[in-house]
């Protein structure tokens, strides 16, 4: 059974996802604050995604998702926002999550996302019988799902490697964001698209020589982005 944490020190609200996510099929693991969720994290290795609130006592959200991301690449991780402010949402893309969920939230609207992510964390996906996409100095993997950029491996996020190969299978295309929110998300995905080019400047800090003046991910302005000029 697919395996998820949830990380929410207010009983009620906690009860509410789990008992939702239960529902849906999911194996849900429990933790009431941040210390726990490591804990539990590491006795489950095979937890696929994580769904973090970020205002708890001890180490908050944020800080248990760079903890999580530190050793964990491949983990799906939601962050439960209280608050609609979009700086919480933006810090924490940037800590490593890969989506949030603004409370309240409806029970259809939670599962869709961590099914979304589920998808994305690779295991229900086709077996890729390609093996390599390779654009120097990139060469992405497609069985292991890695990213070596001059013979290094490049950690990345499940979302952000889904970005990586949608542009390196489109190299000169400039793709609207409504495409990448598509393509890499899914097309039943209901987020928003600020989330794709929070995930693209998370990426551009990995892969760009300069980050200033991106050479491989480009901007196409009032539209989207391009891989390459
Ligand atoms: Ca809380």
């Amino acid at each position: 059974m697919k395996k998820v944490l949830v990380l929410e020190d207010e009983a009620s609200i906690r009860g509410f996802i789990v008992i939702n996510l239960r529902r849906a099929g999911y194996d849900v693991i429990e933790a009431e604050n941040g210390e726990q969720a490591l804990e539990l994290l590491r006795e489950n290795p095979d937890a696929r995604v994580a769904l973090l609130d970020i205002m708890l006592p001890g180490i908050d959200g944020f800080e248990v998702c760079r903890r999580i991301r530190a050793t964990n690449s491949r983990i799906g991780i939601i962050m439960l926002t209280a608050r609609s402010q979009e700086m919480d949402k933006v810090t924490g893309l940037m800590t490593g999550a890969d989506d949030y969920v603004t409370k309240p939230f409806s029970p259809a609207e939670l599962t869709a996302r961590v099914d979304a992510l589920v998808r994305r964390s690779g295991g229900e996906e086709p077996v890729q019988v390609t093996g390599e996409l390779s654009q120097p100095p990139f060469l992405l993997n497609t069985r292991n799902r890695t990213l070596e950029k001059n013979g290094q491996r490049i950690k990345l996020t499940q979302v952000e490697y889904s970005i990586m190969r949608v542009f390196m299978e489109n190299p000169g295309k400039a793709l609207s964001r409504e495409e990448i929110l598509d393509m890499v998300w899914g097309r039943d995905y209901f987020g928003e698209l600020k989330i794709v080019d929070v995930n693209i400047r998370r990426l551009r800090l990995k892969i760009e020589d300069n980050v200033q003046n991106p050479a491989y991910i480009t901007t196409v302005w009032g539209y989207g982005y391009k891989w390459g000029l």
